[in-house]
């Protein structure tokens, strides 16, 4: 079976254009299965190039492109961003999922890079505090949820149009402490329902 590049739920588009990630959650959808509503999200092959992934969105017939995936989608900045511009050319709208780590992988301040590229930038929160995150998330990097933190701060700062998102099953104090943590860095928080 060839390898996902570009899979469709719903009215939207999304791109796998990884398997690499800094976490290790607890609740990821990737744990324990083989596919995603239907999708081979492993890659058995190389990570998709831009070309590729373009030439399977075709005429990117959607309401959106989403950078999702069983992965952290900033490891492919570069790739990312080429899509990016693929996808506004075609009059669509872009969007990524992310764990916020995308400047502690690539070693520099991404935000900058994504202000006018995405149209919107969910960044999973998933904990208030650092310990619980780690807990939670089981980062591979150090200083993960403070990285977070500073994407999130970043992006704001460079007018991209971002949120954090949390899952309900943390519980209503939890989901309080997030908030409190989201109006400090001045973004939204959505709570989203827990896919098991
Ligand atoms: S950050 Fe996302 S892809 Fe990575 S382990 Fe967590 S839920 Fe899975």
């Amino acid at each position: 079976m060839k390898d996902t590049y570009v899979y469709r739920i719903g009215e939207n588009l999304y791109v796998n254009l990884t398997n690499r990630c800094t976490n290790r959650c607890v609740f990821c959808v990737r744990n324990g299965k083989e596919t995603y509503e239907g999708h081979a999200l492993w890659l058995r092959g190389a990570e998709p190039t831009a070309e590729q992934v373009i030439g399977e969105l075709g005429g990117a017939d959607c309401r959106e492109v989403v950078f999702c995936g069983f992965g952290e989608p900033t490891f492919r900045l570069t790739e990312m961003l080429a899509v990016c511009g693929y996808v506004h050319s075609a009059g669509k709208k872009t969007r990524l999922n992310t764990n916020g780590h995308g400047s502690a992988i690539n070693g520099k301040d991404i935000a900058p890079l994504l202000s006018g590229a995405l149209d919107g930038v969910n960044i999973s929160l998933n904990a208030p505090t650092r310990e619980e995150y780690e807990a939670l998330c089981r980062p591979q990097i150090g200083g993960a949820f403070e990285a977070t933190l500073g994407f999130a701060r970043s992006c704001k700062q460079n007018g991209v149009n971002c949120w954090f998102s949390v899952v309900d099953v943390i519980g209503g104090e939890k989901i309080a402490l997030c908030r409190a943590l989201a109006e400090e860095v001045g973004i939204p928080l959505r709570v989203r329902e827990y896919i098991p």
